[in-house]
């Protein structure tokens, strides 16, 4: 019997884990992939409080991840490698099932995150690896010398578009309104860079090509006009990198801890409505998204974990 399971080793399960393992807690945190969650498929992280830089820039977000890793391990938290397939959170004892095993403790800490919105149209799915991508750092590369675009107007597309226009030949972004939501300084960044082209109004409608993405319909919001984009011939190929937002990884929860919008609600410290759960990071119901904000709500979670193991509000 664990003290307390984090699930998801994003920066909020890791501020977690570097909280409970300090504070003398057996700890368990489970994660199915690499440590880092979203961090892990960005490029750099420059606004992390304390990060490092070079004259190079910001260091790369694998860095940052690996360090909390480390720091992590340092206190002595245990890790699992294992995918949670089921909980079981009411009552005293928790139980969280994954492909291998059941574990139990007195305290969860929900910190699993969010995974990409898609676009949602037809030919999208059929051609994910074959033109269509949602991570930049991961697919970039593919694409060197070729033309890209990319879909959405939020700090997430026009970073990644940056990051996109050291690889691709030309990058447009392709926003569904005239103004871009990115915040101030990567937006003029994105304005100053000429590989950078902006597709205004637009939404995708349609994907296609004959084993490689190299044709796409794009609607005009405004006038509803339809406009079919091809690939250059003698490159027979173009890349689509999808960042129209994220949806909550709640699904496990349904029906046992409170959502709005499948997003977890967590007071000010954390708590969900059932005793001994705890939410932390983007799985959480907030306004902002943001690696210290996932950390700030990690630690939080963890000192209420321990205030209320130590207290016997958890007995
Ligand atoms: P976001 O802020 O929710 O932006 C999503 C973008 O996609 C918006 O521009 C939205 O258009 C567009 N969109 C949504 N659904 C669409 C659809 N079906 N078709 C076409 N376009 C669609 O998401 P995000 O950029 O991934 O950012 C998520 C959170 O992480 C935010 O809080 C952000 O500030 C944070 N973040 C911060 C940093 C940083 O500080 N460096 C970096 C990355 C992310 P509208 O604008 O018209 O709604």
């Amino acid at each position: 019997m664990y003290d307390v399971i984090i699930i998801g080793a994003g920066p909020a399960g890791l501020a977690a884990g570097l909280y409970c393992g300090r504070s003398r807690l057996n700890t368990l945190i489970i994660e199915k992939a690499a440590d880092g969650g979203q961090i892990a498929i960005t490029d750099e992280i420059e606004n992390y409080p304390g990060g490092l830089a070079n004259e190079e820039g910001p260091e790369s977000s694998k860095e940052l991840v690996a360090r909390m890793t480390q720091q992590v391990a340092r206190f002595g938290a245990e890790r699992v490698s294992d995918e949670v397939t089921k909980v079981e959170l009411e009552g005293k004892v928790k139980k969280v099932h994954t492909f291998n095993k059941v574990y139990e403790s007195k305290a969860v800490i929900i910190a699993n995150g969010a995974h990409p919105r898609e676009i949602g149209c037809p030919g999208e799915r059929d051609f994910v690896g074959r033109g269509v991508s949602y991570c930049a750092t991961c697919d970039a590369a593919f694409f060197e010398d070729f033309e890209v675009f990319v879909v959405g107007g939020g700090d997430t597309a026009v970073e990644e578009a940056l990051y996109l226009s050291k690889f691709a030949r030309k990058v447009t972004i392709i926003h569904r309104r005239d103004e871009l939501r990115a915040t101030g300084s990567i937006r003029e960044r994105a304005f100053n860079n000429d590989k950078i082209h902006f597709m205004w109004n637009s939404v995708v409608t349609n994907l296609e090509g004959d084993g490689l993405l190299s044709r796409m319909t794009v609607k005009d919001t405004q006038t509803g006009e339809e406009r079919v984009v091809e690939a250059d011939p003698e490159d027979g190929l173009f890349g689509v990198f999808v960042f129209v937002g994220f949806l909550p990884n709640s699904e496990l929860y349904q029906g046992q801890v409170e959502m709005d919008n499948n997003y977890i609600l967590g007071d000010e410290r954390m708590r969900t409505n059932l005793k001994g759960v705890y939410v932390a990071g983007d799985i959480r119901k907030k306004p902002f998204r943001q690696v210290v904000t996932a950390t700030s709500d990690g630690s939080i979670a963890a000192m209420q974990v321990e205030h209320d193991l130590a207290s016997g509000e958890l007995d």
